[in-house]
């Protein structure tokens, strides 16, 4: 008897009628009248967010967390020192066809150039994409380097955001690594079950349930009202399927830095059976320096939330430096009265 197809989602069509048109998102949130202060140019990296991810945002509230993240601002023209396109060496570490090998153990793909959302801090808002992704060529290079490479323990499938990629891709890719024996784990960075939960369909779930290496999946989730019913649901889906669940987020001016928020995430992270990973430090990319919390203010911030939340509800504060090799750890400080 043949076996029933596991059930697929039309999320690409979902993906597709994506926002495009900061006047029109605007307009939706009835807030018409922000559209005066937006830039005349895009710089290359347009809006793009998802109407279930718009859907999460207060109407006629400028300063919405989600919107924030999303919204092309004038500030973003403004050139600060210290502030590169090429914010954490990832040119450096190119170490074949859409692979970065920085850390000991792990390597990391650049599987896909595309993201269904389009965060205005993203450090890789820069980076070649279109040239330089692992699933170009059928993933040769990527394979024949994990191959190589007796050392690396764990691949990292990151991007662009690497579930914007067909299942049937990502087959391919998990079929070539099979029989890799120094292969013990396989990681995905990704942000689509946030933005487009939809994503999490009956293929992919199969495919996950079927890889040889125990999953860890790592969300990008910044503030708890991306968390709605639906990416609970996707949560549950994929811890179903057999994957470890973790998040990162990063620390950013008027989205989480303020000790309420970052507790609320936690907690809600919690909930929807996800533990916090990372608190990043915003990578020093230009067009994003509007967004940055200095390192004293961030360090109280964590310190202030170890005092209120269980330890395994606290994400590490860490920053990426080209040539380190690991993240980098923020020092402790003592908890200063203005945070308390
Ligand atoms: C961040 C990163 C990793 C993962 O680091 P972990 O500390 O293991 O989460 C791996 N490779 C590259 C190139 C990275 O930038
Ligand atoms: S790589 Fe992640 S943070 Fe950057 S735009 Fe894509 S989804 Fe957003």
């Amino acid at each position: 008897m043949a076996q029933p197809q596991p059930q697929r989602s039309d999320w690409r069509q979902t993906w597709r009628e994506a926002i495009t048109d900061p006047r029109e998102l605007l307009g939706l949130l009835d807030l018409d009248h922000l559209a005066a202060g937006l830039p005349a140019a895009d710089a290359g990296f347009p809006l793009r967010v998802p109407r279930g991810f718009a859907a999460r945002m207060r109407r006629g509230d400028a300063r919405d967390p989600l919107l924030l993240q999303v919204l092309p601002q004038l500030a973003e023209q403004a050139t600060r020192p210290g502030y590169a396109t090429d914010a954490v060496g990832d040119g450096a570490a190119r170490a074949a066809r859409g692979v970065l090998h920085k850390y000991a153990g792990r390597a990391l793909l650049i599987a896909s150039g595309s993201c269904a959302v389009h965060c205005r801090y993203c450090f890789r808002r820069h980076f070649p994409y279109a040239e330089d992704t692992a699933a170009a060529g059928h993933w040769q290079q990527a394979v024949v380097y994990v191959r190589d490479h007796a050392d690396v323990h764990e691949l990292i499938l990151s991007g662009g955001d690497p579930l914007s990629l067909a299942t049937s891709k990502l087959a391919e890719l998990s079929a070539a690594l099979a029989d890799i024996p120094h292969l013990h784990r396989l990681r995905i960075h990704t942000r689509l079950p946030v933005v487009l939960p939809e994503r999490v369909d009956g293929e992919l779930l199969a495919w996950i349930g079927a890889l040889p290496w125990p999953v860890a999946v790592v969300l990008h989730v910044n503030h708890a009202a991306e968390l709605d019913t639906a990416v609970a649901d996707a949560c549950t889906r994929l811890r179903d399927a057999g994957a470890l669940l973790l998040n990162q987020s990063v620390l950013l001016r008027g989205v989480n830095d303020d000790v309420e928020t970052l507790a609320a995430l936690s907690e809600r992270l919690f909930a929807c059976g996800v533990l916090p990973y990372y608190l990043h430090q915003l990578d020093r990319v230009h067009g994003a320096a509007h967004f940055e919390v200095d390192d004293p203010r961030a360090e109280a911030l964590i310190e202030a939330l170890r005092a209120c939340l269980p330890g395994y509800l606290l994400p590490r504060l860490v920053r990426e430096e080209p040539g380190k090799p690991s993240k980098t750890p923020l020092r402790s400080v003592e908890m200063p009265e203005s945070i308390r």
